[in-house]
């Protein structure tokens, strides 16, 4: 790299992560888990839709030489007012920023309807009687179905109230709910009509909300009165009253109306608070309006809707997501990611706040015209049987889910599993953090009988949908690696100079050329995107997380790059050392930072909580310190054990390691900002068990 280049990239780099830390990755895997392969269970091979990784070479090669030809097949499945300039290349961008504006193009000239696609279509074609969702409340008991023509039905009710609003193509809507059906229903309603939605996750307090609000100047704000997650009440309509409150205050900003639906499970009606003028009953108003409402026909690269990332590492970025690349990439990976056929009941987890919700519990799924099972609750709550009840009462055969909320099942041990047959399961998939070995294993084994192979999903809220992940059946799986790119998806390693590393390597994971579910920008930021994903490593997006590739070609997400410590020169992923930890058997999670270290440099900080049975004692700290020693070295052992019994997570379920950093610099008066924190009380509590 010429010197020039260099100090850029340095001074890019210092802008986005501090002057401090320390980016550099360690070159050489060793680790004995890239030899754990475990096959593709025989029963699971024989239906998979893939069955071989040479049929998938072919497909992916193809997919990258010729993307007009393999991309223009795959649209064609989706319903086009006018096709797109088929005379021209189907996909047009620049990932060099040094040679004008980084933008992404795809489709266009193509006008389509995402909500069509995933609604009408399939009405149209004689399938309005399928069912579309099952929808499961908090509590046990409570629960509904919708077809795909209910569905439909309901969104163009919201949209043509919507659209008495004079709410039209390019506004913003936002959308602050719990997990109701009229939750994906709204977000469809804005689809119908080209209008942007913000969803943002009903957990955020008042300044979060308010503070997405401003940023998109949205027209009108969609609610539910309350909502319930586990034994907690979510006094929603409060939290929205007082974040309109701070939009006018701060912002000038009066959004005129706020639908409110109706929830007396959570909430009686008068004890909801109202501004008259402003708020209308969800249910007495949008069932007056008509159950048709003609489509608004979108270019492709209209805005479809904008999304903040989780702001586990800084700010949250407002990513905006484009109708015909996303549409197309969202189904495309629905299908073949989850396996889908016919018959299939599919579960997602995600609350439709994240844009896993987004992309497989809303689009990706209606546009495959799949069954899917949403949940309004946790996963504890009446007790940890839960998932398995709604598994079983559904006949669920694909669950999608997060390894935060899988490794809180596996700590509550393996019976209460046992308990529920889980016959009717044939996929399990994990999604927005590492998951362990172990932790794959318990999933694999435990819930899923060694039967159902697990896909341990890698994407971001920039990439839309999935990138990195087992196509299942069509090759073996390593616990605890997302294995292969999807089709098209150029993967690249980089050193620290930037040079691209071939064969087995470990470094930087970018991506080479456009896919159709990339971002397009930030939302009233452009020059963020661009230098956020586009200047620090020239012509490629940048993940921000590292990788290694072992000697099969596979990809193991390391965790994200600024993740990394520097102990008496070692460089050593916080990643490593949490994997080393968490396979003690007593040990359930660990959060591992670094801290200011006289003769170290920087010293190792563990933050680990223990599984039920465990007890904490000087005996155990050894244990664990072995364990690293064993599977590390001895430099790599922590410094400091802090027992906890939980940790400080963001709302999605990420470990906030700023607080853990702040904690173990014992900087307990400037902790900073713990409002998207899932729970505050949790570092009182790690203060407190100094
Ligand atoms: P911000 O960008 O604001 O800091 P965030 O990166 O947490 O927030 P998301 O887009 O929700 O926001 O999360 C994407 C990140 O989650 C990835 O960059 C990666 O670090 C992590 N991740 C997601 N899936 C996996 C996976 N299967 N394995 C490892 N890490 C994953
Ligand atoms: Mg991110």
């Amino acid at each position: 790299m010429d010197p020039l280049a260099e100090r850029r990239l340095r001074s890019v780099l210092e802008h986005l992560l501090g002057p401090e830390s320390n980016r550099s990755v360690r070159s050489s895997p060793t680790s004995e888990a890239y030899e754990d392969v475990v096959q593709v269970p025989g029963d699971f091979a024989k239906k998979s839709l893939l069955s071989s990784r040479s049929q998938y070479e072919q497909l992916y090669e193809e997919a990258v030489t010729n993307p007009d030809g393999f991309w223009g097949r795959v649209a064609a499945g989706y319903f086009w007012q006018k096709l797109w300039d088929t005379s021209k290349p189907v996909c047009n961008y620049n990932f060099d920023a040094d040679k004008g504006r980084v933008f992404v193009e795809w489709f266009k000239g193509g006008f389509t309807n995402v909500c069509y696609n995933a609604l009408d279509r399939h009405v149209l074609a004689g399938y309005g009687h399928e069912l579309c969702f099952l929808w499961e409340g908090n509590d046990p008991g409570q629960s509904a179905q919708l077809t795909y023509s209910d569905v439909l039905k309901k969104v163009c009710q919201v949209a043509n109230f919507l659209r008495s609003k004079n709410v039209k193509k390019g506004d913003r809507v936002c959308i602050y709910m719990s997990m109701i059906l009229e939750l994906p229903i709204a977000m469809l309603a804005c689809a119908r009509l080209g209008v942007i939605h913000s969803v943002v996750f009903a957990g955020f307090s008042s300044e979060s909300l308010a503070g997405r609000i401003l940023d998109c100047q949205a027209k009108v704000l969609l609610t539910c009165a309350a909502g319930r997650r586990g034994n907690k009440l979510l006094p929603l309509k409060d939290i929205v009253d007082h974040a309109l409150e701070i939009c006018l205050r701060d912002g000038n900003l009066r959004v005129e109306t706020c639908l409110v639906y109706e929830n007396s499970f959570a909430l009686p009606r008068q004890k909801v608070s109202w501004v008259e003028g402003r708020d209308i009953w969800w249910q007495e108003t949008v069932s007056r309006f008509s159950v048709d409402c003609p489509v608004e026909w979108m270019e492709a690269e209209d805005p479809l809707f904008m999304l903040y990332t989780s702001g586990s590492t800084g700010k949250p970025k407002g990513l905006i997501h484009s109708v015909g690349g996303y549409m197309v990439y969202a189904g495309f990976t629905f299908k073949h990611v989850f396996d889908h056929q016919r018959g299939d009941i599919f579960w997602c987890t995600a609350d439709c706040g994240w844009i896993t919700g987004h992309t497989y519990v809303t689009y990706g799924p209606l546009l495959n015209r799949a069954t899917c099972v949403i949940f309004e609750g946790v996963p504890t709550f009446p007790d940890a049987g839960r998932w398995w009840e709604i598994v079983d009462k559904y006949q669920v055969s694909i669950l999608y889910a997060a390894p935060t909320a899988i490794r809180t099942l596996a700590a509550q041990g393996d019976e209460i599993v046992r308990k529920y047959s889980r016959k009717s399961l044939r996929l399990l998939g994990s999604v927005g953090e590492p998951i362990s070995p172990k932790t794959w294993r318990w999933y694999y084994e435990v819930c899923g009988e060694s039967r159902c192979p697990v896909i341990d999903t890698w994407w971001q809220t920039e990439t839309g949908a999935c990138m990195i992940s087992p196509l299942p059946g069509a090759w073996p799986m390593k616990p605890g690696c997302a294995t292969l790119p999807f089709f098209g998806v150029q993967t690249v390693v980089l050193d620290q100079e930037g040079k691209e590393l071939h064969g087995p390597c470990e470094g930087y994971l970018c991506i080479k050329g456009a896919w159709p579910g990339i971002a397009r920008t930030v939302y009233g930021d452009h020059s963020r995107y661009e230098n956020t994903y586009f200047k620090i490593w020239k012509g490629l997006y940048s993940t921000g997380d590292g990788c290694r590739r072992d000697a099969d070609g596979f990809i193991w997400i390391t965790g994200r790059v600024d993740d990394v410590l520097n102990v008496s020169g070692h460089r050593i992923s916080t990643g490593e050392v949490e994997g080393a930890l968490v396979s003690h058997p007593h040990c359930t999670e660990a959060a591992v930072v670094g801290y200011d270290h006289d003769v170290k440099g920087q010293g190792i900080y563990a933050f680990v909580t223990l599984s039920h049975e465990a007890t904490p004692s000087d005996a155990l700290k050894k244990q664990l310190r072995d364990i690293v020693r064993k599977q590390i070295g001895a430099f790599a052992a922590p410094e400091v054990i802090h027992w906890a019994v939980s940790l400080p997570r963001t709302r999605s379920g990420k470990i906030m390691r700023r607080i853990l950093r702040k904690i173990a610099a014992r900087q307990y008066t400037d902790i900073g900002d713990t409002s998207s924190l899932a729970d505050p009380s949790v570092v009182e509590d790690l203060i407190k068990g100094m």
